[in-house]
């Protein structure tokens, strides 16, 4: 019998099943689908690629600023398509992952399609394949959540970008959070006419507030229709034209109506095909893989890593649940998942970036000092003309600790990864503002922010570079 089975071969499923032959567990993957999971074959990867090209365009755009002088950039979208084929299938390549993963001796099963739970210690997949083991790891991710909406088939998810054949003149996104903000900046300068619809009140709803009116503002700067608090959907209906969504708000019946409709109103665990009651796994309340602090469902012999879980939902965390579930799968229930840093953001137009809680958050909870220092006093900004955008600090007053760092404009992600390791460094904000950075950077607006809490704080920092930063 093998020791562990991972189901599951995204990032959360690999580390696993290293994890677990590290330890020295005769480990076995099974994936429905390619290596790499959705990660690499339908979510950041390829989604990257296209949101690369959309800064491309952009950056083409700022050229006679510059003295040059091109003519118009052209998009040919099939071209696109296959240079994201092409990336997929490098990063696949190259991966290390995948070489450890060989190394190690794991038998890999993919392409094998879904897995099912046929008793508690043995799964089967329609491939005619079937595994027993002691122990399971239940890696599976996530899809697109759909709506009981009369006419809901006629919309589309992020995937279908990879089964176009041209930009759409026009496209409604209906969900504005990290993917659907995304699809909407992305395809809105490829061009198309774009218009994202947010039930709730505001857009990126798990942003800083300032962060997200920020990124509201410059998206209807740049031509996108931002419709927050719209009302409810109550149907959608084929036009000569695309696809009209019926909404109603306070009684009041509108329409809106585009060439595509992409919803992206959340994430539901891919769970549907496991047969998981056959094996005593239970869901929690909002339908994810219920699991303890050790990643260990109610059948105390299967574990459950990233995006099934529902807790971040993201790759920084896909990577270490695996590690973790692997590591008391094969030694017993010893190491918790504990608390992480985890910044995280988004490559829309502006980028906008997050560590840490909100300042609204921070505020509810610890006595805080904030500083916001906008991108168009750096000189960096200015050289690159991208003055766009804040950097906002959260200090507590008390321990002088980062909280949080919230950031929208120019590589926000990168900017708020230099917060987060000096949080997980439990730095002080004098100690963060010390820090002499190469000249002219991005992250100088962060060092930045840091002198501003530090002198509003009264603790002395010893090195001035900031002045010219
Ligand atoms: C458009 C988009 C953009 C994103 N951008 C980012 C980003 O920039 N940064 C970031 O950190 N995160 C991003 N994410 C989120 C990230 O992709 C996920 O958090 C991550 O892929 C989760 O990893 P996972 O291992 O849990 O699952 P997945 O990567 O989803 O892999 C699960 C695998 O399990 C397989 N599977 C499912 N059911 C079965 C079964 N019954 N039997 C066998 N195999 C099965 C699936 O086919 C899949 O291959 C993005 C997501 C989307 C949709």
């Amino acid at each position: 019998m093998i020791d562990v089975v991972v189901i599951g071969a995204g990032p959360a499923g690999v580390v696993a099943a290293i994890r677990a032959a590290e330890l020295g567990a005769r480990a076995a993957l099974v994936t429905s689908r390619e290596f790499g999971g959705m990660a690499d074959n339908d979510g950041p990867v390829p989604v990257r690629v296209l949101a690369h090209t959309a800064r491309l365009l952009r950056e083409t755009r700022q050229l006679g600023e510059y003295g040059v002088t091109v003519t118009q950039p052209v998009l040919d979208y099939g071209r696109l398509l296959a240079r994201a084929r092409e990336v997929v299938a490098d990063v696949c390549a190259h991966s290390s992952l995948r070489q450890q993963i060989d190394s190690l001796g794991v038998t890999v099963h993919q392409q094998a399609g879904q897995a099912r739970f046929v008793d508690a210690h043995t799964v089967e997949t329609k491939s005619g394949l079937r595994l027993q083991a002691e122990k399971f790891i239940v890696c599976t991710g996530g899809v697109s959540r759909r709506l009981p909406i009369p006419g809901f088939e006629l919309t589309s998810t992020h995937s279908d970008a990879w089964s176009l054949t041209s930009v759409p003149p026009s496209m409604l996104v209906v969900g504005a959070g990290a993917t659907g903000a995304q699809v909407a900046s992305i395809f809105n300068a490829f061009g198309t006419q774009v218009q994202l619809f947010e039930a709730g009140p505001r857009i990126l709803s798990t942003e800083d507030e300032d962060v997200a009116a920020a990124a509201a503002a410059a998206f209807r700067e740049s031509g996108m229709v931002v419709r927050e608090n719209f009302g409810t959907i109550e149907s959608f209906e084929k036009t000569p034209a695309g696809v009209r969504m019926n909404f109603a708000k306070d009684g009041r019946r509108d329409s809106a109506e585009a060439a595509l409709v992409v919803v992206a109103v959340g994430w539901a665990a891919d769970t549907a095909g496991l047969n998981l009651a056959a094996a005593g796994v239970e869901l929690n309340a909002r339908k994810f893989v219920k699991v303890d602090e050790y990643l260990r469902t109610s059948a105390t012999h299967i574990f459950a890593a990233g995006d099934v879980t529902g807790r971040l939902m993201l790759v920084s965390q896909a990577l270490p649940d695996g590690f973790v579930a692997a590591t008391n799968a094969v030694q017993g229930p010893t190491l918790p998942v504990g608390e992480r840093v985890s910044p995280a953001g988004s490559f829309t137009d502006p980028e906008y970036a997050q560590v840490g809680p909100t300042e609204a958050k921070a505020r509810s909870t610890h006595d805080i000092v904030t500083a916001v220092v906008n991108f168009d006093s750096t000189t960096r900004a200015v050289i690159d003309g991208r003055t766009l955008g804040f950097c906002k600090l959260i200090i507590d007053r008390k321990t002088c600790k980062i909280l949080g760092c919230h950031v929208i404009g120019e590589r926000a992600v990168d900017i708020v990864e230099v917060a987060a390791i000096a949080i997980a460094a439990g730095m002080r904000v004098d100690e963060l503002a010390s820090i002499p950075l190469a000249y002219p950077t991005h992250a100088a607006v962060l060092i930045r922010a840091a002198v501003s809490v530090a002198q509003q704080l009264d603790l002395g920092v010893g090195w001035r570079a900031h002045e010219a930063a």
